[in-house]
Protein backbone atom coordinates (compact mmCIF):
# COMPACT_ATOMS: atom_id res chain seq x y z
CA UNK A 1 0.00 0.00 0.00
CA UNK A 2 1.30 3.32 -0.65
CA UNK A 3 1.94 5.50 2.43
CA UNK A 4 -0.35 7.06 3.83
CA UNK A 5 -1.37 10.39 4.77
CA UNK A 6 -1.72 11.45 8.39
CA UNK A 7 -4.86 11.41 9.84
CA UNK A 8 -5.12 14.55 10.97
CA UNK A 9 -3.79 16.15 7.95
CA UNK A 10 -6.51 14.70 5.80
CA UNK A 11 -9.38 16.17 8.38
CA UNK A 12 -6.87 19.48 8.41
CA UNK A 13 -7.70 19.50 12.35
CA UNK A 14 -4.88 20.16 14.80
CA UNK A 15 -3.96 16.58 16.95
CA UNK A 16 -5.46 18.13 19.99
CA UNK A 17 -8.49 18.80 18.14
CA UNK A 18 -11.69 18.07 20.05
CA UNK A 19 -14.22 15.18 19.47
CA UNK A 20 -16.65 18.21 18.08
CA UNK A 21 -13.97 19.58 16.09
CA UNK A 22 -13.24 16.57 14.13
CA UNK A 23 -16.81 16.03 13.21
CA UNK A 24 -17.04 19.35 11.97
CA UNK A 25 -14.35 19.02 9.72
CA UNK A 26 -15.06 15.67 8.62
CA UNK A 27 -18.35 17.17 7.85
CA UNK A 28 -17.04 19.58 6.08
CA UNK A 29 -15.21 17.96 3.68
CA UNK A 30 -17.02 15.04 3.50
CA UNK A 31 -19.56 17.39 1.58
CA UNK A 32 -17.18 18.51 -0.70
CA UNK A 33 -15.78 15.30 -1.53
CA UNK A 34 -19.56 13.46 -1.31
CA UNK A 35 -20.01 11.35 -4.25
CA UNK A 36 -23.20 12.03 -4.72
CA UNK A 37 -21.87 15.76 -5.42
CA UNK A 38 -19.05 14.47 -8.00
CA UNK A 39 -20.04 12.49 -9.79
CA UNK A 40 -17.34 10.31 -12.04
CA UNK A 41 -14.95 12.24 -10.15
CA UNK A 42 -12.10 9.93 -9.16
CA UNK A 43 -10.06 12.16 -7.47
CA UNK A 44 -13.08 13.43 -5.24
CA UNK A 45 -14.06 9.78 -4.67
CA UNK A 46 -10.45 8.89 -3.16
CA UNK A 47 -10.28 11.58 -1.25
CA UNK A 48 -14.06 10.93 0.32
CA UNK A 49 -12.98 7.11 1.14
CA UNK A 50 -9.45 9.16 2.76
CA UNK A 51 -11.42 11.45 4.64
CA UNK A 52 -14.36 8.61 5.77
CA UNK A 53 -11.00 6.29 7.11
CA UNK A 54 -9.73 9.01 9.08
CA UNK A 55 -12.89 10.00 10.65
CA UNK A 56 -13.15 6.25 11.36
CA UNK A 57 -10.43 6.09 13.40
CA UNK A 58 -9.84 9.94 14.79
CA UNK A 59 -13.81 9.79 16.60
CA UNK A 60 -13.34 7.00 18.19
CA UNK A 61 -11.35 7.35 21.42
CA UNK A 62 -9.29 3.95 21.43
CA UNK A 63 -8.42 4.16 17.49
CA UNK A 64 -7.50 7.54 18.14
CA UNK A 65 -5.01 6.77 20.98
CA UNK A 66 -3.92 4.02 19.17
CA UNK A 67 -2.68 5.84 16.30
CA UNK A 68 -1.76 9.05 18.22
CA UNK A 69 0.91 6.36 19.86
CA UNK A 70 1.34 3.92 16.96
CA UNK A 71 0.89 5.76 13.79
CA UNK A 72 -0.79 3.87 10.90
CA UNK A 73 0.48 0.50 12.54
CA UNK A 74 -1.74 1.44 15.46
CA UNK A 75 -4.84 1.05 13.93
CA UNK A 76 -4.08 -1.36 11.20
CA UNK A 77 -3.13 -4.69 13.12
CA UNK A 78 -5.45 -4.12 15.73
CA UNK A 79 -8.58 -5.41 14.58
CA UNK A 80 -11.26 -2.75 14.13
CA UNK A 81 -11.47 -2.82 10.25
CA UNK A 82 -8.30 -4.68 9.87
CA UNK A 83 -11.02 -7.08 7.44
CA UNK A 84 -14.07 -7.32 5.97
CA UNK A 85 -15.08 -3.67 6.24
CA UNK A 86 -16.92 -2.72 9.03
CA UNK A 87 -18.55 -5.37 10.72
CA UNK A 88 -21.72 -3.71 12.15
CA UNK A 89 -21.24 -1.16 9.59
CA UNK A 90 -20.56 1.65 11.90
CA UNK A 91 -19.78 3.85 8.64
CA UNK A 92 -23.61 3.68 7.92
CA UNK A 93 -23.87 5.26 11.41
CA UNK A 94 -21.62 7.86 10.76
CA UNK A 95 -22.67 8.72 7.78
CA UNK A 96 -26.95 8.53 8.63
CA UNK A 97 -26.13 10.94 11.35
CA UNK A 98 -24.01 13.27 9.36
CA UNK A 99 -25.96 13.35 5.97
CA UNK A 100 -29.36 11.93 7.71
CA UNK A 101 -29.88 15.82 7.83
CA UNK A 102 -28.57 17.12 4.08
CA UNK A 103 -29.06 14.24 1.84
CA UNK A 104 -32.77 13.74 1.47
CA UNK A 105 -34.16 14.05 5.27
CA UNK A 106 -34.66 10.86 7.00
CA UNK A 107 -33.71 7.17 5.41
CA UNK A 108 -31.48 8.89 2.79
CA UNK A 109 -33.09 7.94 -0.23
CA UNK A 110 -34.13 4.55 0.82
CA UNK A 111 -37.18 3.87 -1.02
CA UNK A 112 -38.13 6.65 -1.77
CA UNK A 113 -37.57 9.13 -4.41
CA UNK A 114 -34.62 11.84 -4.03
CA UNK A 115 -35.58 15.07 -1.92
CA UNK A 116 -37.08 18.04 -3.53
CA UNK A 117 -34.97 20.65 -4.28
CA UNK A 118 -35.31 23.82 -1.45
CA UNK A 119 -37.04 27.23 -2.96
CA UNK A 120 -36.07 30.75 -2.38
CA UNK A 121 -38.47 33.84 -2.41
CA UNK A 122 -37.90 36.99 -1.94
CA UNK A 123 -40.75 39.73 -0.18
CA UNK A 124 -40.68 42.69 -0.03
CA UNK A 125 -42.36 44.48 2.80
CA UNK A 126 -42.58 48.16 3.98
CA UNK A 127 -40.43 49.29 7.31
CA UNK A 128 -43.72 49.39 9.56
CA UNK A 129 -44.70 45.62 8.26
CA UNK A 130 -41.14 44.72 9.51
CA UNK A 131 -41.32 46.30 12.63
CA UNK A 132 -44.75 45.07 13.19
CA UNK A 133 -44.98 42.27 11.77
CA UNK A 134 -47.68 40.56 9.35
CA UNK A 135 -49.81 38.33 7.41
CA UNK A 136 -49.52 37.86 3.69
CA UNK A 137 -50.70 35.97 1.19
CA UNK A 138 -47.78 34.45 -1.60
CA UNK A 139 -47.60 32.45 -4.18
CA UNK A 140 -44.91 29.95 -5.47
CA UNK A 141 -44.60 28.23 -8.36
CA UNK A 142 -43.24 25.33 -7.96
CA UNK A 143 -43.42 21.19 -8.73
CA UNK A 144 -46.39 19.70 -6.34
CA UNK A 145 -46.97 16.15 -6.37
CA UNK A 146 -49.38 14.56 -9.03
CA UNK A 147 -52.80 14.19 -7.40
CA UNK A 148 -53.68 11.12 -10.18
CA UNK A 149 -50.77 9.40 -9.26
CA UNK A 150 -50.33 10.32 -5.56
CA UNK A 151 -46.87 11.43 -6.16
CA UNK A 152 -45.58 7.90 -7.28
CA UNK A 153 -45.19 8.19 -10.89
CA UNK A 154 -46.94 4.96 -11.77
CA UNK A 155 -50.19 4.97 -13.66
CA UNK A 156 -53.26 4.65 -11.63
CA UNK A 157 -53.95 1.15 -10.54
CA UNK A 158 -50.30 0.25 -11.23
CA UNK A 159 -47.62 0.43 -9.10
CA UNK A 160 -44.20 0.67 -9.02
CA UNK A 161 -41.99 -2.70 -8.64
CA UNK A 162 -39.35 -2.85 -6.18
CA UNK A 163 -35.68 -2.43 -8.16
CA UNK A 164 -34.34 -6.05 -7.81
CA UNK A 165 -30.40 -4.78 -8.17
CA UNK A 166 -30.34 -2.77 -4.84
CA UNK A 167 -33.64 -4.41 -3.53
CA UNK A 168 -35.34 -1.13 -3.11
CA UNK A 169 -32.83 0.35 -1.08
CA UNK A 170 -31.67 2.55 -4.07
CA UNK A 171 -27.84 1.77 -2.72
CA UNK A 172 -25.50 -0.62 -3.62
CA UNK A 173 -22.99 -1.45 -1.36
CA UNK A 174 -19.41 -2.28 -2.52
CA UNK A 175 -16.02 -3.45 -1.07
CA UNK A 176 -13.18 -1.44 -1.58
CA UNK A 177 -10.02 -2.45 0.16
CA UNK A 178 -11.15 -2.85 4.16
CA UNK A 179 -13.94 -0.56 3.17
CA UNK A 180 -17.48 -1.08 2.20
CA UNK A 181 -19.27 2.11 0.63
CA UNK A 182 -22.06 2.67 -0.94
CA UNK A 183 -23.48 4.05 -4.01
CA UNK A 184 -26.61 5.33 -5.53
CA UNK A 185 -28.11 2.05 -7.49
CA UNK A 186 -27.98 2.96 -11.47
CA UNK A 187 -30.87 0.58 -12.71
CA UNK A 188 -33.81 3.06 -10.26
CA UNK A 189 -31.82 6.04 -10.00
CA UNK A 190 -31.71 5.62 -6.62
CA UNK A 191 -35.22 5.39 -6.37
CA UNK A 192 -35.46 1.85 -5.03
CA UNK A 193 -38.71 1.60 -7.25
CA UNK A 194 -38.63 0.82 -11.31
CA UNK A 195 -41.80 2.57 -12.90
CA UNK A 196 -43.14 0.28 -15.90
CA UNK A 197 -46.13 2.14 -16.54
CA UNK A 198 -45.58 5.54 -15.61
CA UNK A 199 -48.67 7.80 -15.12
CA UNK A 200 -49.47 10.21 -18.06
CA UNK A 201 -50.28 12.89 -16.44
CA UNK A 202 -46.55 13.48 -15.30
CA UNK A 203 -44.86 11.36 -17.22
CA UNK A 204 -43.61 9.10 -14.18
CA UNK A 205 -42.23 11.64 -12.51
CA UNK A 206 -44.50 11.84 -9.74
CA UNK A 207 -44.90 15.57 -10.04
CA UNK A 208 -46.04 18.72 -11.87
CA UNK A 209 -45.64 22.37 -11.97
CA UNK A 210 -47.98 24.23 -10.04
CA UNK A 211 -48.67 27.37 -7.91
CA UNK A 212 -48.85 26.93 -4.15
CA UNK A 213 -50.78 29.56 -2.11
CA UNK A 214 -49.68 30.18 1.36
CA UNK A 215 -50.48 32.50 4.04
CA UNK A 216 -47.07 33.62 5.80
CA UNK A 217 -46.87 35.41 9.11
CA UNK A 218 -44.02 37.60 9.30
CA UNK A 219 -42.99 38.30 12.77
CA UNK A 220 -42.24 41.58 14.10
CA UNK A 221 -38.91 42.87 14.06
CA UNK A 222 -37.68 41.40 10.83
CA UNK A 223 -35.17 43.01 8.53
CA UNK A 224 -33.59 43.07 5.51
CA UNK A 225 -31.85 39.29 4.81
CA UNK A 226 -34.09 38.02 7.56
CA UNK A 227 -34.98 34.45 6.17
CA UNK A 228 -37.94 32.61 7.23
CA UNK A 229 -37.91 28.44 6.52
CA UNK A 230 -41.12 26.89 5.61
CA UNK A 231 -40.06 23.12 6.08
CA UNK A 232 -41.91 20.99 3.17
CA UNK A 233 -42.85 23.72 1.28
CA UNK A 234 -39.80 23.53 -1.32
CA UNK A 235 -40.36 21.47 -4.14
CA UNK A 236 -41.84 18.20 -3.76
CA UNK A 237 -39.47 15.44 -4.75
CA UNK A 238 -39.54 13.54 -7.34
CA UNK A 239 -41.82 9.96 -7.56
CA UNK A 240 -42.91 10.71 -3.50
CA UNK A 241 -39.65 11.72 -2.45
CA UNK A 242 -39.71 14.08 0.45
CA UNK A 243 -40.30 18.08 -0.41
CA UNK A 244 -37.61 20.32 0.08
CA UNK A 245 -38.33 23.69 2.28
CA UNK A 246 -38.82 26.99 1.19
CA UNK A 247 -37.05 30.13 2.18
CA UNK A 248 -38.71 33.81 2.18
CA UNK A 249 -35.77 36.14 2.42
CA UNK A 250 -37.17 39.42 3.39
CA UNK A 251 -36.03 42.91 2.03
CA UNK A 252 -37.63 45.72 3.72
CA UNK A 253 -38.53 49.03 1.71
CA UNK A 254 -36.58 51.91 2.80
CA UNK A 255 -38.81 54.53 4.92
CA UNK A 256 -38.98 57.95 3.26
CA UNK A 257 -38.54 59.81 7.01
CA UNK A 258 -37.65 56.78 9.15
CA UNK A 259 -33.68 54.54 9.46
CA UNK A 260 -33.17 51.80 10.97
CA UNK A 261 -30.42 50.43 13.10
CA UNK A 262 -30.66 47.21 14.77
CA UNK A 263 -33.75 48.21 17.31
CA UNK A 264 -33.39 51.73 16.94
CA UNK A 265 -35.98 54.16 14.65
CA UNK A 266 -33.83 57.10 13.76
CA UNK A 267 -35.58 60.01 12.39
CA UNK A 268 -34.45 63.55 12.04
CA UNK A 269 -36.26 66.69 12.79
CA UNK A 270 -35.30 70.21 11.13
CA UNK A 271 -36.09 72.90 13.91
CA UNK A 272 -35.70 76.69 13.43
CA UNK A 273 -32.99 79.00 14.56
CA UNK A 274 -35.16 79.90 17.38
CA UNK A 275 -37.03 77.26 18.18
CA UNK A 276 -33.60 75.95 18.67
CA UNK A 277 -32.66 78.93 20.77
CA UNK A 278 -35.64 79.40 23.16
CA UNK A 279 -36.66 75.61 23.40
CA UNK A 280 -40.42 75.12 22.02
CA UNK A 281 -42.55 70.91 21.78
CA UNK A 282 -42.50 69.42 18.73
CA UNK A 283 -44.86 66.98 17.16
CA UNK A 284 -42.37 64.02 16.23
CA UNK A 285 -43.33 61.55 14.22
CA UNK A 286 -42.88 57.83 15.63
CA UNK A 287 -44.08 54.15 14.07
CA UNK A 288 -47.16 54.59 16.69
CA UNK A 289 -48.50 58.21 15.72
CA UNK A 290 -47.17 61.77 16.45
CA UNK A 291 -45.92 61.87 20.31
CA UNK A 292 -45.37 65.65 21.53
CA UNK A 293 -41.49 65.99 22.12
CA UNK A 294 -40.06 69.20 24.16
CA UNK A 295 -37.05 70.53 22.88
CA UNK A 296 -34.72 72.08 25.86
CA UNK A 297 -34.18 76.03 25.06
CA UNK A 298 -30.34 76.07 24.00
CA UNK A 299 -30.63 73.20 21.92
CA UNK A 300 -27.58 72.76 19.43
CA UNK A 301 -27.58 71.49 15.98
CA UNK A 302 -27.19 67.88 16.35
CA UNK A 303 -28.83 67.00 19.82
CA UNK A 304 -30.51 63.71 19.82
CA UNK A 305 -33.41 63.30 22.14
CA UNK A 306 -34.47 59.49 22.79
CA UNK A 307 -38.02 58.42 22.97
CA UNK A 308 -37.79 55.43 24.96
CA UNK A 309 -39.62 52.62 23.67
CA UNK A 310 -40.61 54.00 20.38
CA UNK A 311 -38.55 51.72 18.66
CA UNK A 312 -38.82 48.39 16.94
CA UNK A 313 -39.70 45.55 18.66
CA UNK A 314 -37.11 42.56 19.66
CA UNK A 315 -37.35 39.85 16.95
CA UNK A 316 -38.84 36.80 18.63
CA UNK A 317 -38.07 38.31 21.96
CA UNK A 318 -39.65 41.04 24.30
CA UNK A 319 -39.52 44.39 24.44
CA UNK A 320 -38.56 47.38 21.66
CA UNK A 321 -35.83 49.80 21.10
CA UNK A 322 -36.21 53.53 21.46
CA UNK A 323 -36.22 55.97 18.49
CA UNK A 324 -33.83 58.41 18.44
CA UNK A 325 -34.74 62.11 17.42
CA UNK A 326 -31.78 63.90 15.84
CA UNK A 327 -32.27 67.61 16.02
CA UNK A 328 -30.96 69.47 12.91
CA UNK A 329 -31.25 73.30 13.47
CA UNK A 330 -31.74 75.24 9.91
CA UNK A 331 -30.18 78.62 9.47
CA UNK A 332 -32.70 80.94 7.74
CA UNK A 333 -32.53 81.77 4.52
CA UNK A 334 -34.18 84.60 2.42
CA UNK A 335 -34.77 86.89 5.06
CA UNK A 336 -37.21 89.95 4.91
CA UNK A 337 -36.15 93.56 5.55
CA UNK A 338 -37.19 93.38 8.78
CA UNK A 339 -35.90 90.07 9.69
CA UNK A 340 -32.41 91.21 8.75
CA UNK A 341 -32.59 94.41 10.61
CA UNK A 342 -33.56 92.58 14.04
CA UNK A 343 -30.70 89.62 13.71
CA UNK A 344 -28.51 92.59 13.05
CA UNK A 345 -29.51 94.00 16.14
CA UNK A 346 -29.44 90.22 17.71
CA UNK A 347 -25.83 90.34 16.53
CA UNK A 348 -24.93 94.26 18.28
CA UNK A 349 -26.88 93.09 21.19
CA UNK A 350 -24.03 90.63 22.02
CA UNK A 351 -23.92 87.67 19.72
CA UNK A 352 -21.21 86.40 21.56
CA UNK A 353 -22.75 85.72 24.79
CA UNK A 354 -25.40 83.96 23.06
CA UNK A 355 -22.95 81.63 21.23
CA UNK A 356 -20.93 80.50 24.41
CA UNK A 357 -19.28 77.38 22.08
CA UNK A 358 -18.42 80.41 19.27
CA UNK A 359 -16.54 82.18 22.24
CA UNK A 360 -14.70 79.41 24.06
CA UNK A 361 -13.55 78.39 20.09
CA UNK A 362 -12.33 82.20 19.35
CA UNK A 363 -10.63 82.56 22.89
CA UNK A 364 -8.71 79.20 22.60
CA UNK A 365 -7.65 80.66 18.84
CA UNK A 366 -6.40 83.96 20.67
CA UNK A 367 -4.24 81.51 23.22
CA UNK A 368 -2.61 80.10 20.30
CA UNK A 369 -2.41 82.62 17.59
CA UNK A 370 -2.09 85.93 19.49
ZN1 LIG B 1 -32.10 0.01 -7.63
ZN1 LIG C 1 -48.68 11.36 -11.99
Amino acid sequence: MATKRDYYEILEVHRNASETEIKKAYRRLALKYHPDKNPGDKAAEEQFKELTEAYAVLSDAQKRAAFDQYGHAGVEGAGGFSSGGFGGSPFEEVFGDIFGDIFGGGGRGRSRGRRGDDLRYNLTISFEEAAFGYESKIEIPRHQPCEPCGGSGAKKGTSARTCSTCRGTGQVRFQQGFFALTRPCSDCGGAGRIIEHPCPECRGSGRIRGKRSLSLRIPAGVETGSRLKLSGEGESGPQGGAPGDLYVVIEVRPHPIFQREGQEVICEVPISFSQAALGCELEVPTLDGKVKLKVPTGTQSGKVLKLTGKGIPVLQGYGRGDQLVVLRVETPTQLTARQKELLEEFARAGGEEFNPLGKSFFDKVKELFG
